[in-house]
């Protein structure tokens, strides 16, 4: 200790009996642990202001004094000078307050009677010192306190038999009990924590921390039983707390309220087993309830079924009404979906506008065929959404456990193929699963598969099939028709290909080629100084969607510096059907710019007059499934000559396609059909052998044959 600094130290003697304050003053007046600096007052009142004027480093008190007697005279001072260490001067029959003083917070006392310079100084010093110790140990709690109830965690701590010593505030609020309550009890009574699953009693994390000696770390799926009875899920760690000696005197525990959190658990993997737009289970959960189903199923020698719906031309509402609609009408689709099955049954969506639907129990598969016929009809109503009454009908497929397969992936696979059937039957109606429907998805994958490489490769070609005039023999143009040269099958017509082209999109490049194609093979004949009249290309609806569908026709024509004139465009009366005033406007714009439109298969479909007076439609193609037969059925005849006589009327040109015997030229002459176009005239041909007919015309033989004596060429 530094001598200099010892010399500033001022002592407060506050002592009535001047003698007795003499001899103190003289005992430290060169003590061994001094000096000093000792001021002295008579009164309490007095010492209270002197510490009122502060410097003083301790205070040397008699409890007896004129103005206050006993414990009351140390509590006054207390008061005052909290901080100010006290050592008290006790009389021998006097030791009894002196130490109750001790209990209120004085630092010792000494008896006046064994006062000498040496053990005071040695008690002041002492006294000084331990004040010190108290002042710097009260701050560290403090600031240990304050941390502990600022922090988001709920800290509990217990000796090492398990009382409850601590307690900060959140673990106040999480447990219910108030520090004072709660410190000296048993832990288990403070702190009830049970297991979520099995709601049994946890093991204190505190007693595997005494223990064990060492740290516990999060313990999953524990549940806090708050005071009032409620619950709140934590996770909790907790830590042995060692004395200086490094013996385990306790231990304190960590937790925190996980409500929150295991609330966002639930919810994620609720997100991640259902689907956003309709809240059905999604593939994920369908899967877990299937292959569940599937073991209960084998377990009981039970059926059950999967049915895999599809909703027919969904994507045509998508596209002319807008996603918005689309979405809504998904939605009400799964509402009456759900009213078609039992509790135990699954209705999930798969994605887009697919539904896969689990009957889990079933008595016979005609129970399944029951249940789709039943979806059929409740789905007949219509749905009213945003002002619109939308009709959708579904295809279902349906496969059933044993029979058409083992396992959740198989099902599924065989009722998606037995739903593809059911489209190509004709939409809204149900197919059970057959073997051979898989050849045919395998088929179709392959074809998608080799159809993607076909472009790049240059395997598609097309071939021309000549347009004739009824009256003059006169070629009046060609149909392009698209051939594959599929590497190891061969030569395959369309029939083969553009349904799967069309559904998987990859008509859009692939009409593109057969346009520019086209556009390029018209323009080398011009070249070649021959008249070809114009080409025409049959477009699916598909492709007159797409967008810059419009764009691609000017580009093309411009980069092959073809007049518009030259090419015509064949579009099905689907097409037409289709969101009337868009594609009336797509039409006038190909029209004004001097595109030829004709309309193919006419009569297949459902086009009424007034659609084709709306339309700038230049040509009618009939049917051939009409023309087939319009020597041998009457009603064929009727409807071609009644087509024919509409179109003449209203100035359209009308071909007749499919024309395959001089019988049927004769008929389509006679009803004044302007053209013709057939196996009778030509088969569709490369462009080298239709080169050859537009430089010769059609063979002498057929020209003798039709009676045309003037030329067909040009
Ligand atoms: P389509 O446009 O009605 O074409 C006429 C079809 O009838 C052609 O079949 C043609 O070969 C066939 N045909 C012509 N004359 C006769 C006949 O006298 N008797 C019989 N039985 N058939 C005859 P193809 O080439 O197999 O084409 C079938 C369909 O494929 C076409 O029907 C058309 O809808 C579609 N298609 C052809 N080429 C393309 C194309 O480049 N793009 C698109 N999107 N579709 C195409
Ligand atoms: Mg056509
Ligand atoms: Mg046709």
């Amino acid at each position: 200790m530094d001598e200099m600094d010892d010399m500033d130290e001022k002592i407060l003697l506050i002592e009535s009996d001047p003698a007795a304050a003499r001899l103190i003053r003289e005992a430290l007046a060169d003590a061994r642990y001094g000096p000093f600096a000792i001021e002295w007052v008579a009164t309490l009142s007095d010492g209270l202001d002197r510490l009122d004027k502060g410097g003083i480093k301790a205070v040397l008190l008699n409890l007896s004094l004129p103005d206050s007697q006993g414990i009351a005279t140390f509590d006054k001072l207390y008061v005052t000078a909290v901080h100010v260490p006290v050592l008290i001067l006790s009389d021998l029959d006097q030791e009894g307050i002196a130490q109750q003083a001790i209990q209120h917070g004085a630092q010792d006392y000494v008896l006046k009677d064994h006062i000498d310079g040496y053990s005071l100084s040695h008690a002041l010093r002492n006294v000084m010192a331990r004040k010190v110790a108290e002042e710097e140990l009260f701050i560290e709690r403090e600031r240990a306190q304050v941390t502990l109830d600022s922090i988001g965690d709920a800290v509990i701590s217990a000796d090492i038999v398990g009382n409850v010593t601590y307690l900060n505030l959140v673990a106040e609020r999480m447990t219910g009990w108030s520090r004072e309550e709660a410190a000296g009890r048993p832990l288990a009574e403070v702190l009830k924590i049970i297991d979520g699953a099995t709601r049994e009693p946890c093991r204190s994390p505190i007693e595997l921390a005494v223990q064990h000696n060492k740290p516990v770390g999060l313990s999953a799926n524990c549940v806090l039983v708050r005071r009032d009875g409620v619950e709140l899920p934590i996770e909790d760690s907790a830590a042995p707390i060692h004395a200086r000696g490094g013996h385990v005197i306790g231990a304190v525990m960590v937790f925190h309220d996980v409500s929150a959190a295991r609330t966002m658990v639930l919810k994620m993997s609720h997100l991640a087993q259902h689907d956003a737009l309709t809240d059905l289970p999604n593939r994920v959960l369908l899967n877990d309830r299937l292959t569940q189903a599937l073991s209960l199923a084998r377990r009981r020698r039970k059926l059950l079924a999967v049915l895999f719906l599809d909703l027919d031309l969904f994507k045509n509402i998508n596209d002319s009404l807008g996603h918005l609609v689309g979405d809504k009408l998904l939605q009400s689709v799964a509402d009456r979906l759900l009213t078609c099955v039992r509790s135990s049954d699954t209705v999930s969506r798969q994605g887009g506008d697919e539904f896969v639907i689990l009957l889990s129990d079933i008595e016979h598969s005609e129970d399944a065929a029951r249940r789709a016929e039943n979806i059929i009809s409740v789905l007949e109503d219509y749905h009213r959404i945003a002002e619109h009454d939308l009709n959708i009908t579904m295809s279902i497929g349906i496969s059933v456990y044993p029979g058409d397969g083992e396992d959740a992936e198989t099902l599924i696979k065989n009722a998606d193929a037995a739903m593809y059937h059911a489209k190509q039957k004709g939409r809204n109606n149900y197919q059970f699963f057959k073997q051979e429907m898989n050849d045919m998805v395998v088929e179709r994958q392959s074809i998608e598969a080799s159809l993607r490489r076909a472009i790049a490769r240059q395997e598609f070609v097309l071939h021309y099939q000549p347009k004739i005039n009824l009256e003059t023999g006169e070629i009046t143009g060609a149909e392009a028709l698209l051939r594959w040269l599929h590497p190891t099958r061969g030569l395959l017509a369309p029939k083969k290909f553009v349904a799967v082209a069309e559904e998987c999109g990859l008509i859009v490049p692939i009409g593109r080629w057969v346009l520019r194609e086209a556009c390029r093979q018209v323009r080398a004949w011009l070249d070649a100084g021959l008249r070809p009249a114009p080409v025409a290309i049959n477009i699916s609806a598909v492709e007159f969607r797409s967008k810059d569908f419009i764009e691609g026709v000017r580009d093309i024509l411009k980069e092959t510096r073809l007049e518009p004139r030259y090419l015509e465009i064949e579009l099905t009366e689907s097409v037409l059907m289709q969101d009337g005033e868009s594609t009336i406007a797509a039409l006038q714009v190909l029209n004004a710019m001097g595109v030829q439109l004709a309309i193919d298969d006419f009569g297949t479909g459902y086009s009424s007059l007034s659609y084709l007076k709306r339309f700038p439609i230049d040509t009618l193609k009939i049917d051939q499934s009409f023309v087939h037969d319009i020597t041998i059925d009457p009603d064929d005849a009727t409807i071609v000559s009644a087509v024919i006589g509409m179109g003449n009327s209203l100035n359209k040109r009308v071909s007749a396609e499919g024309v395959e015997t001089l019988e049927q030229l004769a008929f389509l002459r006679a009803e004044r059909c302007g053209e013709g176009q057939g196996y009778y005239f030509s088969r569709p041909v490369v462009a080298e052998e239709y080169t050859k007919l537009l430089k010769g015309g059609i063979s002498e033989p057929s020209r003798r044959r039709n009676g045309w004596i003037t030329g067909l060429r040009a």
